[in-house]
């Protein structure tokens, strides 16, 4: 058999099985929210045209409304000034949106502390254990803030100081960017930076470094708590919207079980 008859042979068996790590998509959907005098996104809303009725007697569709930013997205590297001359999202690459990915698990450091900092430390440590990241490839980074994403508040988890989510130092995102392999980084926050991350230096250094080099953000990902350390492959299928920032995305992986 070819090889991508010996892959369809395998995801009918359940020898490879497709994980969705893309959150469902509503009008419930938290977003990022900033601080005045920035601008902020909107909800996704959508409105009905026809369902079954005199408006169209036998379809039913909607129109919708939603930020770039949205749900499980993409990040471009166009939607940071440091990626300005960079892609847009209908500009990356086909074959950059199939890829090997890790998991990184620091859920029990995020439960003990919602401002952890995943730092370069914590990876050298890991590729101690299972090896180098993967050229090409998306870090994944397990918080169990996915656990949160059905309320608004908990996934936000602001106070009068600002948000509190896990993330990266300013140190870690520098080296991901410039010195790893790696294509991306994937989270299950609402963007990819650390809640506190606009008082760190650079401020939102994740976006600044990442990027600026050509590399992409996938945020508000789920179960990747099924997720090998190791082995797995990634499909992020963002839309291809022309000088588009980013774009809401269907996000799979394939496991092999
Ligand atoms: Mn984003």
């Amino acid at each position: 058999m070819s090889t991508l008859q010996d892959l369809l042979a395998a995801v009918a068996s359940g020898g490879i099985e497709v994980v969705d790590l893309t959150a469902p998509l509503s009008e419930d959907t938290p977003i990022l929210q900033l601080p005045p005098p920035f601008a902020n996104t909107q909800r996704f809303s959508r409105s009905e045209l026809s369902r079954y009725d005199e408006r169209g007697p036998a379809w039913y569709w909607n129109d919708f409304t939603t930020g770039e930013h949205v749900g499980t997205h993409f990040d471009a590297p166009v939607h940071w000034v440091t990626g300005r001359d960079g892609e847009d999202v209908s500009q990356v690459p086909p074959r950059r949106l199939i890829g090997p990915a890790v998991v990184l698990d620091f859920a029990t450091e995020a439960a003990a502390d919602p401002d952890f900092l995943l730092e370069v430390d914590h990876i050298r440590s890991w590729e101690t254990t299972h090896g180098a990241l993967p050229d090409g490839g998306w870090l994944l980074y397990r918080t169990g803030w996915d656990a949160r994403s059905h309320d608004s508040d908990q996934f936000l988890n602001a106070n009068e100081t600002g948000p509190h989510t896990p993330g990266m130092s300013g140190e870690c995102a520098r080296w991901l960017a410039e010195a790893s392999p790696l294509l991306g980084i994937g989270v299950e926050t609402v963007g990819t930076d650390a809640g506190a991350a606009h008082s760190f230096d650079p401020p939102f250094p994740c976006h600044s470094f990442l990027l600026g080099a050509d590399k992409y953000g996938l945020t508000q990902l789920q179960n990747l708590a099924l997720l090998p350390p190791t082995g797995a492959v990634v499909i992020a299928a963002p839309l291809p919207i022309v000088r588009g920032s980013g774009s809401p995305a269907r996000v799979l992986a394939l496991v092999e079980r």
